[in-house]
């Protein structure tokens, strides 16, 4: 049986809207095809983990404060992840873990909280904390090589630019940027969203993409019957 190995990085301070629910899914998806999927977790004071070790990294989002809290502590593991990245280890990051990927994220003080590094892209927050993207969101992608309209939820005051290679196009919502036309960032082991917890509940094409990349192997299918009605409605709803 193979199993796949997941390091769920600053879960007790980044897990806004319930990001945390993600390893739910990808946990159950794994289990109905006997697949194994072990979950550690890491945070601010442990020992720095082999990240080399990992098929897969994950990073929720969080306010601006847990984003300042972290960030020392993720800026001293750069090395270790960045190198798990270049050796294939799949990046899957939401909103604030998103935006502590790029260059930075100023806030709306004008503070600059430093990022990894690892993308070209930066965020900036609108100088006011009332302009935020809060909403539902459909998004288009072909990362599967068909398409498929994500469903999400997104809020954030950060407006991402210098995305060379976005997730997909906004159909509703706002995404990178306020009325945005991209949401979010994608590479074949990278996918960083503003989409929060039930993105890969409501979305498991999404779920399949990274357990399949994973494994290095195709998936047999299960019955989403349910998840593709839930999807339905709210299309229907959104798009009118
Ligand atoms: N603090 C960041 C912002 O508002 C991230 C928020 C989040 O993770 N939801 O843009």
């Amino acid at each position: 049986m193979s199993e796949i190995k997941i390091l769920h990085m600053y879960a007790d301070m980044l897990d806004l809207y319930g990001d945390s629910g993600n390893m739910e899914i990808l946990s159950y998806r794994c289990r109905m095809r006997g697949i194994g999927c072990k979950i550690d977790k890491y945070s601010i004071d442990m020992p720095t983990p082999d990240f080399s070790r990992y098929d897969m990294i994950y990073i929720g989002g969080g306010a601006d404060l847990e984003q300042q809290h972290i960030a020392n502590d993720l800026l001293s593991c750069r090395e270790g992840i960045e190198k798990a990245y270049k050796n294939g280890t799949f990046l899957f990051l939401i909103c604030g873990g998103y935006q502590l990927m790029g260059k930075y994220y100023r806030d709306a003080d004008g503070n600059d909280i430093p990022g990894l590094g690892l993308f070209d892209y930066y965020t900036v927050a609108p100088d006011s904390r009332r302009k935020r993207c809060i909403g539902n969101i459909v998004v288009s992608t072909n990362i599967t090589g068909e398409e498929i309209k994500i469903v999400g939820f997104e809020n954030h005051g950060g407006q991402t630019h210098g995305i060379k290679t976005p997730l997909g196009k906004v159909l509703y919502g706002n995404g990178n940027v306020s009325k945005g036309e991209s949401e979010g960032y994608f590479e074949k082991n990278v996918i960083a969203t503003y989409m929060h917890g039930p993105m890969l509940s409501k979305n498991p094409e999404i779920a399949d993409y990274m357990i399949s990349y994973c494994v290095h192997g195709d998936l047999s299918p299960l019955s989403d019957k349910l998840e593709h009605d839930c999807r339905g409605v709210m299309l229907q709803r959104l798009l009118k």
